[in-house]
């Protein structure tokens, strides 16, 4: 099959210079990703390992979530000198084993570490595999880091994931199997299984998985599609199981929908013609949704700051699929080798890599964009300053991937400019 990849910027952004910046930063921690990960695992269980900090940030990412059973929850561990530590394990030891009697739907707990230094001063990982022989047969127990020293917003989910790689089961056998990897939303991952049964592609699996107690399977016949830009541990992880990740662009909007899909379809020789025949009907829906909304956007000037990783797809979804113009395209982390179709895709742009808030601001400021994608922390001060933002968290936590989601992901950039029309006199 030809024509795989996204339409190429002859002066694309694959080696364009990168502005890296190492200073002050206004980004969430990596227990974030609790928030999406405990809704898509239903039978797993988040302990964040922390302080009050780390509780009322789940509290408020969360939103005001009353649930008959949580699925996550924070062990507040007060200051202790390292002569305190046997008694911290004690305690961890003893809110686990509360936790389990109460909760026997738990088949997974997670023991998330985080960055006040009572809790870096204690060894998760032993700790985790003490609790899991004590529990055997019964929960698996795993840790992993949500630190604000070592993770940012998105990252806790690929540090997350990494840690349940150990424990996927290898595959009975060679044959190609696709490995879907990255959260979804259930309706974007049952729209994705009906395109991908219509393409004939035999087994595919999400990971991670709706169930925790059912991984998916991983050997040589893995072919990894990544559906989130922020994996590369769990990229790598995979890989060294034998797993090939293809080479694909993210399902953001029609075309980047289009090419993800193909590069599904082309690893497993699905012929052109069936391709185009499952993908007409969505696509032109999409397409026709998606238009809606160009109108609203076309040329607007708009300015992101780093957050969520997913700020390259987006910006290449912008610039190519609704006529953005993009000021500066920054984002805490590049790894240019999993962004690589977006970045050819995208016309010349700014590209900035971690953050120095301040100087950052002064460029926004200096360059007054119509529409701002930044944190929380910084869409006051912005909107005060006149300027129209737009939260990234949201795009983190809405289904946006897909033919479905996008005009719904255009909408999402549209509505603020629509909101200050509205307000215009
Ligand atoms: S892990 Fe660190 S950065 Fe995150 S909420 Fe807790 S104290 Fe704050």
């Amino acid at each position: 099959m030809t024509g795989t990849a996204l339409p190429v910027v002859e002066t694309g952004c694959t080696d364009a210079p990168v502005l890296k910046e190492r200073g002050q930063r206004e980004v969430f921690c990596g227990l974030t990703g609790i928030v999406w990960l405990h809704r898509k695992m239903q039978d797993a269980f988040f302990l964040v390992v922390g302080s009050r900090t780390c509780a009322h940030l789940l509290q408020s990412a969360a939103g005001v979530m009353i649930f008959a059973e949580p699925r996550f929850a924070t062990a507040i561990l007060g200051d202790r000198d390292l002569a305190g530590l046997a008694d911290c394990n004690d305690e961890l030891d003893r809110v686990v084993g509360e936790l389990l009697a109460r909760r026997p739907d738990i088949t997974t707990l997670f023991l998330v570490g985080s960055c006040p230094s009572e809790v870096i001063k204690l060894d998760l990982a032993k700790a985790a595999s003490r609790l899991s022989v004590a529990n055997q047969g019964r929960v698996r127990i795993l840790s992993y880091s949500g630190s604000g020293i070592e993770t940012t917003f998105t990252q806790g989910e690929d540090t997350c994931l990494r840690a349940l790689v150990p424990e996927l089961p290898a595959a009975t056998t060679d044959a190609p199997a696709l490995l879907v990897c990255g959260t979804l939303a259930d309706v974007v991952e049952d729209q994705f299984t009906r395109i991908f049964a219509e393409l004939g592609l035999g087994r595919v699996e999400f990971f991670p998985p709706r169930r925790a107690a059912s991984l998916p399977s991983v050997g040589p016949g893995t072919r990894i599609l990544l559906a989130q830009p922020f994996l590369n541990e769990t990229a790598r992880a995979l890989t060294a199981r034998g797993a090939t990740l293809l080479s694909a662009p993210y399902p953001l909007g029609v075309d980047g929908t289009t090419a993800w899909l193909r590069a599904a379809a082309d690893a497993f020789d699905v012929a052109p013609e069936r391709f185009a025949s499952a993908i007409a009907g969505p696509a032109q829906r999409a397409r026709t949704a998606l238009a809606r909304h160009r109108p609203t956007l076309e040329g607007r000037r708009l300015f992101f700051f780093p957050d969520s990783q997913l700020e390259i797809p987006l910006a290449r979804f912008l610039s190519a699929e609704c006529g953005v113009t993009l000021l500066e395209v920054g984002t805490p982390y590049l790894d240019r080798a999993l962004v690589a179709a977006d970045l050819a895709a995208l016309p010349p742009t700014q590209l900035s890599e971690g953050q120095d808030v301040e100087k950052q601001l002064d460029r926004c400021l200096a360059l007054q964009p119509d529409l701002t994608v930044c944190g929380l922390g910084l869409a006051n001060p912005l909107e005060a300053a006149g300027l129209r933002t737009k939260w990234s968290i949201e795009l983190v936590f809405s289904p946006i991937q897909g033919y479905d989601q996008a005009a719904d992901l255009a909408e999402l950039f549209a509505r603020p400019l629509h909101r200050i029309s509205r307000l215009k006199v």
